[in-house]
């Protein structure tokens, strides 16, 4: 399958993954993007079915309102846990670090029809927890072709990183992530799907990503 990325701003990736009645779409990028990611499913010949977010940050639900308004009958799903992000809600749970949250969460208007959790399917795509970055990341693994949906548990611009640590060459996920241990923790769960693509929140597409994910990990321990 040929994974279809939309990317705004040189920096933030949505994707628009084929399914039997329509696409999903995997984030939203930043804020007037709606025309962009609708343009691009017109141009793939099929509706937005739903929209699945990995995470609650404002680089990933931008276009959020924008989207759900244009496509009234779309599913919009999101884990339990950052969902509550969406409303204002930045309270951490008494179980949860108590490290200090960072990076953006827009209250919004959208309210999701579903909520996800670790071992869910949403259409092909199966749910997995990667928390970290944010308590409630989801990553979304494709069983047809072994892509994974990675959202800032990995980023790939100035070379594939995890979010444990700060990457000086694109420093940006690393500064907005939460807790670095449970990160790197994720990381190395997502490793060990032995993923034959990763598509992140930022940077390209990488092929056969098993041994740049282990190198990002030695550096992110
Ligand atoms: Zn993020």
């Amino acid at each position: 399958m040929t994974v279809n990325r939309i990317r705004r701003l040189g920096l933030v990736n949505a994707f628009l993954v084929a399914e039997d009645d329509g696409l999903t779409l995997i984030d939203t990028t930043v804020g007037r993007s709606a025309r962009a990611i609708l343009d691009a499913a017109s141009g793939l010949g099929a509706p937005i079915a739903r929209i699945a977010l990995t995470h609650a940050h404002g680089d990933h639900v931008g276009s959020l309102d924008a989207l759900a308004a244009a496509l009234p009958g779309a599913e919009i799903a999101i884990s339990a846990r950052d969902a509550r992000f969406l409303t204002g809600d930045k309270t951490l749970d008494p179980g949860e670090p108590q490290d200090k949250l960072r990076g953006g969460y827009p209250v919004v208007r959208t309210r999701p029809t579903r909520t996800l959790a670790p071992g869910d399917r949403l259409g092909s795509l199966e749910v997995h927890a990667a928390p970290g970055h944010t308590p409630g990341q989801v990553a979304f693994l494709d069983p047809r072709d072994g892509t994974l949906y990675c959202g800032d548990a990995f980023s790939t611009l100035g070379g594939v990183a995890t979010t444990a640590r700060v990457n000086p060459r694109f420093p940006l996920p690393g500064l907005a992530t939460w807790h670095r241990p449970t990160a790197l923790a994720t990381a190395q769960a997502l490793r060990a799907l032995d993923p034959a693509r990763l598509a992140p929140g930022h940077g390209p597409v990488v092929e056969q990503p098993g041994a740049a994910m282990d190198r990002a990990i030695a550096r992110g321990a």
